[in-house]
């Protein structure tokens, strides 16, 4: 980290590598101290502030998807550029048991990689089920035991990363379990957790403007995601009308997922 006021923490691009096709991971100079599923607030002056998952804590590292005009500026950054973070923010998932799986796709095999890090270090097993849409798009497999899938069945096997997690959730006993990736795919696996009576916590991403609990941009029903989040248990999220079913956008409009 080179610089500190009272906001903002001002770090500096050590590395930045390409994962996939569409996500940019930027290695920044220095620690933050955080737990996975915790996020940071990004500024880029000129342009807008966004949340971002933690990757890594030491080094700090952000993976980020283009699609938008803040994740564009950030995926041009260079090695020594500087990088404006706030945060870090929000709960993040708390580990449990031995023997763990984590469901990921898109950026959220990022906040996964960590959590499998940090799982390891407790003396935790993780069992990693990833996918992508084709094999151009998939991120960085953790460094544990990965299943890999793509929905045309370029790398690994062919499918959903949900197929794989629920066929190996008949065979194992897992004590819990982690999802983050798209709203669609973590609806499932708080499904059949609850189900099979599987503790599991997820990391929801939801349009988030002040990342304080103030603006209520990030609500889902009763939970503001910033505040109460983003990391909740399926029970909490099948009490929502909203999870798995409705987003809202920058003006606060309910969209059908
Ligand atoms: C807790 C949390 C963690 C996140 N972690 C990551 C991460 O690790 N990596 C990553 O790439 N992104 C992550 N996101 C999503 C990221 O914040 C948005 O993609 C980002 O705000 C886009 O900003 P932009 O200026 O590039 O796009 P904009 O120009 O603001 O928008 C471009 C398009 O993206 C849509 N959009 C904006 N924000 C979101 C959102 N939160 N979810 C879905 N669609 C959105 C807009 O409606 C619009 O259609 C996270 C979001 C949250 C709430």
């Amino acid at each position: 980290m080179c610089e500190r006021n009272e906001v903002y923490k001002v770090f500096e691009v050590e590395k930045v590598f390409e994962e996939g096709s569409r996500v940019k991971t930027l290695v920044l100079n220095g620690k933050l101290e955080a737990k996975p599923g915790q996020f940071v607030m990004v500024w880029e002056p000129g342009v807008g502030e966004r949340p971002f998952g933690v990757g890594a804590e030491n080094p700090l590292a952000i993976s980020i998807a283009k699609v938008g005009k803040v994740s564009a500026a950030l995926h041009e950054k260079k090695q020594g550029d500087r990088v404006w973070i706030r945060g870090p923010y929000g709960n993040g998932f708390e580990i449990k048991g031995r023997n763990i799986a984590c469901v990921a796709g898109g950026y959220g095999v990022s906040p996964i990689r960590f959590l499998a890090k940090k799982a390891r270090e407790t003396g935790a097993k993780a069992c990693v089920f990833m996918g992508a849409k084709t094999k151009k798009e998939l991120m960085l497999k953790p460094d544990c035991e990965t299943t890999i899938c793509t929905d045309d069945g370029t790398c690994g096997e062919k499918g959903f990363a949900t197929q794989a997690f629920e066929k190996a959730l008949k065979e194992k006993k897992f004590d819990a379990v982690y999802t983050c990736g798209p709203e669609k795919m973590m609806a499932r696996v708080t499904e059949a957790c609850l189900k099979n009576k599987v503790p599991c916590q997820a990391s929801l991403d939801r349009f988030m403007k002040c990342g304080l609990g103030v603006c209520a941009s990030c609500a889902v029903g009763e939970l503001v995601v910033c505040r109460d989040g983003p990391v909740f248990d399926a029970q909490t999220l099948a009490k929502t009308k909203e999870f798995g079913k409705t987003f809202r956008d920058s003006s606060g409009k309910k969209i059908e997922i």
